[in-house]
């Protein structure tokens, strides 16, 4: 028999989100399947027919077992359409009249069907349509790789332990990761402050990107070793490195132990100044995190993922369910700051109806798209102001760019209010009204937004994007990306001075805020309140407890002096470690 020599490699990319993961590599094939057209013999018309049957059986069971799972109601709602259609006898018997009467087999017949039903939808609007379609192709294509015993192509029924590799993971697909069974993620393209890697830090999943062509060097089986904070991927590697880093994820495991002995501690800095923790969440499902890491109010809500997760715009009476059931979980002494849909760009639900753009990021997107759209953008004002009853709420505008779209929001806002008044539906009149500052021009004039906002939070990710003209997607640039630029800093510093000045909480809600790299520097530039993944805020909360405020004001103003991004890494990068060594001594700095 002969023998198959596995070479050991290793492949280079960035940190997503850090951590180390061992296991077996699942590559998640995206490309299109071929579906294969035969002519069969009669004769073999009713063992076609039994596999057909027996591949409805297992799509059923891989839906059934997703189900199973613990998972949110919107993916439910998905799932249980699927399992609505497989079910439909309509569906089975016209798969067996073709492979009957044109003597075809299985896979071509469900694909003639699919093919028929999807150019028969008429009814209903674009993105009803688009739904359907959807909803065919996935259960077409769910019974044609059963039948071929091809790989699913979803995320969601994958083995325990492995290491998901493919070109590219979408928000949506996050939403769809169970991560009781997936140990990391590995991906040929992306940069870190993406979406998708956000949501893996949220999710503490070790992720890389911008590894170039993993999704074809690795093969499902292989053994990967994840360095996410290294950004190295393993392949089959010799056993001495195996066992090393078992060992050092057992350590990472320890250290994370302890850290969770903070969770209820308060966060004050050294001297005794109180800084608010918030979380920055985007399901649900995400408060038993919170809770886990001692995390009670939230900062930031994505609410676009409620529609990522649906593949479909969510309507009024979901949206308030969900909203509802955030704030009841906190309680009417926690904050919940929702911020409205952040659609557009890299965020886009299927059938969405969106033209083409050729700069997307720059195009309608977030408080742009909401005010296009208005019926969406009233549909969740509505939702939100009925569910701020539950509690305490906050609404945040995303991506505002002048005083002209914050006020076309706020009056928007101010007619489903009356609207809610002329029905006689209850809504509570102490909902604060905030905006992200993320975009440069907002920086420049955030002494006028602040008369007319109720906070601010500072959305680090695209202001970096936006002032230092780098996109946050592309691998590309990734290393130019930087907090660590004077004039992010100076844009820091002047937002807070701005709002200090009109007397409103300026908030952090970027990555930015979760990363220790930058906590002295923000405190001592006058943040106040943090807001960042809970994982991540935990580790702030640690290091705050041992910063002193007057010595981190004195740090800032010797980073201030700095000019070039490189002696403002180094400065941070010799105080720290001099400063905290018990915290930094191991740290895989990226700044
Ligand atoms: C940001 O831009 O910093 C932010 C928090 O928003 P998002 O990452 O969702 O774009
Ligand atoms: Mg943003």
């Amino acid at each position: 028999m002969g023998e198959s020599v596995v070479t050991p490699r290793t492949l280079k990319g960035t940190r997503g989100s850090p951590g180390i993961a061992i296991g077996l590599a699942y590559v998640v094939d995206r490309g299109k399947i071929k579906v294969p057209m035969r002519l069969i013999m009669p004769k073999l018309v009713p063992f076609e027919k039994a596999r057909f049957r027996t591949s409805i059986h297992t799509s059923l069971r891989q839906l059934e077992t997703a189900l199973d799972r613990e998972i949110g109601d919107d993916h439910k709602e998905i799932l249980d359409a699927h399992l609505a259609w497989l079910s439909d006898e309509y569906m089975i018997r016209e798969v067996e009249t073709l492979i009957e009467s044109e003597r075809i087999n299985a896979e071509w017949a469900v694909k003639k069907l699919l093919d028929q039903l999807i150019a028969s939808i008429d009814a209903g609007t674009e993105s009803e349509r688009q739904a359907r379609s959807d909803l065919f192709h996935e259960v077409g294509d769910r019974i044609i790789r059963n039948l071929m015993g091809a790989q699913q192509e979803s995320v969601e029924t994958v083995p325990e332990g492995v290491i998901l590799v493919a070109h590219d993971f979408t928000p949506a697909d996050m939403a769809h990761v169970d991560r009781t069974r997936v140990a990391g993620m590995a991906m040929d393209i992306g940069g870190p402050t993406s979406h998708t890697c956000i949501l893996a830090r949220g999710m503490e999943l070790p992720t890389i990107v911008g590894l170039d062509h993993v999704s074809n060097e690795v093969q499902t089986g292989d053994v990967l070793v994840l360095d996410a904070d290294d950004g190295r991927v393993y392949v089959n590697p010799p056993l001495a490195v195996l066992d090393d880093y078992q060992e050092r994820a057992r350590r990472l495991d320890e250290q994370l132990q302890e850290l969770l002995k903070l969770k209820d501690v308060e966060c004050k800095t050294a001297d005794g100044v109180s800084i608010q923790l918030q979380a920055n969440i985007e399901l649900l499902e995400e408060l038993g995190i919170m809770e886990e890491h001692g995390i009670k109010d939230i900062g930031l809500f994505r609410s676009e993922f409620l529609f990522l997760m649906k593949g479909g715009a969510a309507d009024e009476d979901e949206q308030y369910e969900l909203y509802s059931l955030l704030l009841r979980n906190l309680g009417p002494e926690h904050c919940v700051t929702i911020r409205t849909l952040d659609l557009g760009w890299d965020k886009v639900y299927a059938g969405m109806d969106m033209q083409p753009e050729t700069n997307p990021a720059m195009g309608l997107r977030a408080i742009r798209f909401c005010l296009d759209r208005e019926d969406l953008f009233k549909d969740q004002l509505r939702a939100l102001l009925r569910a701020s009853i539950h509690g305490r709420m906050r609404i945040m505008f995303p991506m505002i760019s002048g005083i002209d779209e914050l006020r076309e929001a706020k009056n928007i806002l101010e007619e489903v209010q009356q609207e809610l008044e002329l029905e006689g539906a209850a809504y509570s009149d102490n909902v604060e009204i905030g905006i992200m500052i993320e975009v440069p021009s907002a920086v420049m004039m955030a002494d006028i937004l602040a008369d007319e906002a109720d906070f601010f939070s500072i959305g680090t990710n695209d202001l970096i994007q936006y002032s230092l003209a780098i996109d946050r997607e592309n691998e590309h640039v990734a290393h130019l990306y930087t907090p660590a630029h004077v004039a992010i800093l100076r844009m820091i510093e002047s937002t807070v001075k701005a709002g200090r000045a009109a007397g409103i909480e300026v908030a952090m809600c970027g990555e930015m805020a979760g990363d220790i790299q930058m906590t002295m520097l923000l405190l001592g530039l006058g943040v106040t309140c943090f807001s960042a993944n809970p994982p991540a805020a935990l580790k702030v909360k640690q290091l705050i407890r041992k910063i002193d405020t007057a010595e981190a004001r004195n740090f800032a103003k010797r980073v201030m002096a700095l000019s070039s991004s490189e002696d403002i890494a180094n400065f941070i990068r010799r105080e720290m470690n001099k400063r905290y060594p018990e915290i930094f001594a191991n740290h895989n700095w990226t700044i």
